[in-house]
């Protein structure tokens, strides 16, 4: 039986029932016996994404069993294709390992995050999807597909949009657990930013986030997230915080991962909000962009030639990191990164003027957006910024011949 859903900010209403297949022979039957088909993760994404359109099934992995299973000696992670983050870092810790970065909310799927592109911060750390060894799909016929890093087509396969099939399982690569203290400091000037001064601030420690409400010049807040492995170099540029901080200036930040430099496991630093909160909903949409990391400083003038027209229908906006990845719909696809995110109001048609002018004034540096969240950049305009977009097309037509698992939003990505 079908349920009607919303995404977690609740601006999509999906047009289809949502169908939670309860066993993998249900799962493969119902997709074998259907015209159109997406998946549904957590629902964490802004946009129209997951959307099966007319007369197709959106289904949930949720009431299938939550696969996690650790192998120690390989420190790999085979992990069911509806499981959450909060749920993996749990269990991997307790078998003393670790996943290299997490995003900013523990609380989204696995394989919804990595088909998005989706990453956290860090000079050195690569979209969660670079974790990835290994992807189980079931396909438009119900059969099961695997598809692994040795093969010339796992750039497709990981940040595919949720293109290719259904991902069933994925297995990522672990490292030895580590632990990570998180230093807050507030108000870095803007005076000086030159690229290199930059370049300074975000490589001070293992993840950065700066976070400004473009009302003034300069970041509010600078987030530090050192692994206690690796030095801790002095930051004389900004004050430390003297109580704790949210990044939304004037929430209350209880629901925020420990600060002041307590040291803690990896898990519980890396996403800036706790896993034991969990935001059923969430009053906001959110923009990012991710363009050459040379362009940073510049692209922070752009943003801030229009900060008149962002500010009122801002919360916050955060400026990460992201190393280059190979994924070839990764956003960071071979580039290092300036990652620009906007957390906006819940109000799209005030919200949606204001992302069309600062696509305006990203569109010089190339800016990708992220594919979960709210973008109007055209679609002819994307494809020109995605240089194996063709390799792409060429692994939907070969594992998705029909169209199965491609709604509108994938048909105007792969266009032409
Ligand atoms: C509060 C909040 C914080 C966030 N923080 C960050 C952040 O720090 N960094 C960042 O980069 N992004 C962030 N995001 C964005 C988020 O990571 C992405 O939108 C991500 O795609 C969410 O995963 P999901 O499973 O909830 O997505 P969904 O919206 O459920 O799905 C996303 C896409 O994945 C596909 N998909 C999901 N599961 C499967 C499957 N098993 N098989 C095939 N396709 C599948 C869906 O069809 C859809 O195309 C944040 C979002 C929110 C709401």
């Amino acid at each position: 039986m079908a349920e009607t859903v919303t995404n977690w900010a609740g601006n999509i209403t999906y047009t289809a029932g949502l169908h939670r297949p309860r066993s993998p022979e249900a799962l493969r039957k119902l997709v074998a016996g259907s015209a159109r088909v997406r998946v549904l993760g957590s629902g964490h994404s802004f946009n129209g994404i997951a959307e099966p359109g007319a007369g197709g099934v959106l289904l949930s992995l949720a009431a299938l069993p939550g696969e996690v299973e650790v192998d120690t000696a390989a420190r790999t992670v085979r992990v069911g294709g509806g499981v959450r983050y909060a749920e993996l870092a749990r269990r991997v810790h307790a078998h003393g390992l670790a996943l290299p970065n997490m995003a900013s909310l523990p609380h989204i799927s696995v394989a919804g995050s990595v088909a998005t592109g989706t990453h956290g911060s860090g000079v050195g750390n690569r979209p969660l999807a670079s974790a990835v060894r290994e992807v189980e799909l079931v396909t438009a016929d119900g059969s099961t597909v695997t598809v692994g890093r040795h093969e010339e087509r796992f750039g497709g396969a990981v940040t595919s949009l949720g293109a290719l099939g259904v991902v069933t399982a994925l297995t990522l690569d672990l490292e030895p657990a580590f632990e990570v203290e998180q230093h807050v400091f507030t108000e870095l000037p803007p005076a000086g930013l030159t690229a290199r001064a930059f370049d300074t601030v975000m490589s001070a420690a293992y993840s950065v986030s700066l976070f400004t409400d473009w009302r003034e010049p300069g970041f509010r807040q600078v987030w530090l997230k050192r692994r206690t492995d690796q030095p801790l170099p002095d930051f004389p540029w900004a004050s430390p915080a003297t109580e704790k901080m949210h990044p939304v200036p004037g929430m209350p930040a209880v629901n925020c991962t420990e600060q002041f430099g307590v040291a803690g496991p990896w898990h519980e630093r890396l996403p800036h909000f706790r896993a034991e909160f969990t935001p059923s909903s969430g009053a906001e949409l959110q923009s990012e962009y991710l363009l050459p990391r040379r362009h940073a400083v510049a692209a922070l003038e752009a943003v801030g030639g229009i900060r008149e027209a962002v500010a009122p229908v801002l919360q916050t906006c955060e400026v990460r990191t992201v190393a280059a990845d190979e994924q070839w719909l990764s956003p960071a696809h071979g580039r290092d990164s300036v990652a620009l995110h906007f957390t906006w109001v819940q109000d799209t048609g005030a919200v949606l003027p204001v992302v069309r002018r600062l696509e305006a004034a990203l569109d010089p540096f190339d800016a990708r957006p992220h594919w979960g969240k709210v973008f109007a950049v055209p679609a002819e305009v994307l494809r020109g910024r995605y240089p194996r977009l063709d390799d792409f097309r060429a692994l939907a037509r070969e594992l998705d011949a029909e169209g199965k698992f491609a709604n509108a939003f994938v048909r105007a990505v792969l266009a032409g």
